[in-house]
């Protein structure tokens, strides 16, 4: 039994690892890539850092490629994210162009890698064209959607569709996202990693001195928003439910976490916005992390009195696994992958806008017994549904179904 595994049957027990070495027995030394396009910033990135490790030690031979794209590329793919997630708006020619041409030069760089590789995993739209530039490819092809697809503008989802339709498979977080494709598609949430950086315990001293390391008054309370400042995020939406709560509980905090991810090109925008509605307020705290600041995150989401993820729409919401796997009740946008994390009521709140906000985060300000109780139901909810074993067994799952198809049925024991 390899070590990490070891480390974590101690948390979900040994029967979910020996069922992990039961299905990687069918697929020793098979070739895997992963395609997304960026190693930091971001819950495809987060993931891949941490499945990709544990294939390995399974013994599959995976591999994880990046591609690298101008900034006409990432406008193209922003705009699709945007698109697909509801917004209306055109990609001019140009944009299409660029996202084409740069799948082409990235088919070349890939081409050893991808043509021989048994199972090829393209992580949402961006690398999606690289299959049809593979016309001799040997292996199983999966799209990998992590978007909230569930009412895509039709004119991009359309251009789109005649990169994926050819596609083996098709994997979505959530049955809501699923679209019509002609092939199979497969329902998979994502997970978090129990044991990384950003999730194992850490000492209430390390929690303490963190957090009054980066200016926040650790003697009153603080609601906390970790995310990349994204308009779908509702930072703004954050802001002013802050003010609300502010009425009632005069001394608490706001602090806003994020990066900036490598491929999003209107990151900048979003926090100048931010930092206009913020408007020099001493306790709003806006913290620009790197990329590598996992801990820091640990930290702040350990000493958080209230977690918000006030999203208008989500792919998933790894932040909200995260609060949730230490202890917190979390107040979430009523949308996407949120809902299947946050049973309103009984692992959190689903809200519809900052006054539903200020609602919840006033009852739980007022009820700390409840506060505590919900937060334990959440870690217990997440520690069931999603964590990376439970989420590795699924992909595990789908490489043996398409590899082997009915020839081997496997029994799980
Ligand atoms: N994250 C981070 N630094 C930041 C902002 C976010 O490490 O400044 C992490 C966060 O902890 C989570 C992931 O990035 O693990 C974001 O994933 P999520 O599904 O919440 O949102 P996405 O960015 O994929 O839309």
């Amino acid at each position: 039994m390899s070590s990490n595994l070891e480390l974590y049957s101690e948390i979900v027990g040994w029967e979910v690892i020996d069922q992990l070495h039961q299905l990687s027995s069918l697929l020793k030394n098979i070739r895997v890539v992963h395609v997304n396009s960026t190693r930091e910033g971001g819950g495809v990135a987060e993931i891949l850092h941490k499945l990709v490790p544990l294939k390995k030690e399974l013994g599959l031979d995976v591999s994880w490629e990046v591609i690298d794209g101008n900034s006409d590329f990432f406008k193209a793919t922003k705009g699709f994210h945007n698109a697909l997630q509801g917004h209306k708006l055109e990609i001019p020619d140009t944009l299409l162009k660029a996202y084409e041409k740069t799948n082409e030069q990235n088919a070349e760089k890939l081409r050893s890698k991808l043509m021989d590789a048994d199972i090829v995993f393209i992580h949402d739209p961006q690398p999606a064209p690289l299959m049809n530039l593979f016309p001799d490819r040997k292996g199983k092809w999966i799209w990998r959607c992590h978007i909230d697809a569930s009412r895509p503008n039709r004119i991009v989802w359309r251009y789109l569709r005649d990169f994926i339709k050819g596609y083996d498979a098709s994997i979505f977080s959530l049955a809501a996202f699923a679209q019509p494709l002609p092939h199979p598609e497969y329902l998979i949430p994502p997970s978090i990693d129990p044991l990384s950086e950003k999730n194992i315990e850490l000492e209430d001293s390390e929690v303490i001195s963190t957090v009054s390391g980066l200016g926040i008054d650790t003697d009153r309370p603080f609601m906390l928003q970790v995310s990349r400042f994204d308009s779908f995020k509702d930072p703004i939406g954050v802001i002013k439910a802050y003010r609300l709560t502010k009425r009632f509980a005069p001394t608490i905090q706001l602090v806003l976490a994020g990066g900036e991810a490598a491929d999003d090109p209107e990151s900048q925008a979003v926090l100048e916005g931010v930092r206009t509605a913020a408007n020099n307020d001493k306790d709003i705290h806006i913290l620009l992390l790197p990329a590598d600041a996992h801990r820091v995150i640990n930290a702040l989401q350990r000493a958080a009195y209230i977690v918000l993820q006030k999203s208008i729409r989500e792919g998933f919401g790894l932040t909200v696994t995260e609060a949730m796997w230490k202890g917190k009740p979390v107040i979430g946008g009523d949308t996407g992958g949120i809902r299947i994390q946050v049973v309103n009521h009984h692992t959190g709140f689903l809200v519809k806008s900052p006054e539903g906000v200020a609602l919840r985060a006033r009852y739980l300000l007022f009820h700390d017994e409840k506060r505590l109780e919900m937060g334990r139901k959440a870690k217990a909810f997440v520690k069931d549904n999603f964590l990376l074993t439970r989420h590795l067994r699924e992909y595990l799952t789908i490489m043996v179904s398409l590899i082997h198809g009915e020839d081997e049925r496997i029994e799980l024991g």
